[in-house]
């Protein structure tokens, strides 16, 4: 077995973080680093290494975190926002636990640097 990754331990509570969302698939925390006004993080509490390694099995949980993601930009008045999810070193994971970036409150360029 792995060792936990740092989502692993906030879910767990091992780890004190301010979760902003939880119900049974998932959690959403504030970004400890965060890159715009709002910057979330939506977390499958399954572990999926990330989405390179997500199967057909999870199909089911990878729409919800969708959803969750739209979920929390409505409740939190977000209009426009962006959702990024890193997979692999070169495109910046830096966490190997599936998560989606949610930023916003700010101008985003594009392309992405
Ligand atoms: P990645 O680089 O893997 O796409 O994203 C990992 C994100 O997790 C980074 O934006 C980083 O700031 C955030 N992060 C790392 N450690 C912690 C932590 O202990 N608490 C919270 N809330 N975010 C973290």
């Amino acid at each position: 077995m792995e060792d936990k990754t740092i989502f692993e331990k906030i879910i767990d509570g091992e780890v004190p973080s301010e979760i902003l969302y939880e119900d049974a698939i998932a959690i959403v925390i504030r970004d400890i680093d965060p890159q715009a006004p709002t910057h979330a993080l939506i977390v499958p509490k399954k572990r999926i290494s990330r989405i390179a390694e997500a199967e057909e099995e999870d199909a089911v949980l990878l729409g919800k975190l969708l959803l969750a993601a739209k979920k929390f930009a409505k409740a939190n008045g977000l209009d426009s926002f962006r959702l990024v999810i890193n997979s692999g070193h070169q495109a910046g994971e830096t966490v190997p636990h599936l998560h989606i970036h949610l930023l916003a409150g700010r101008p985003m360029a594009w392309p992405p640097g």
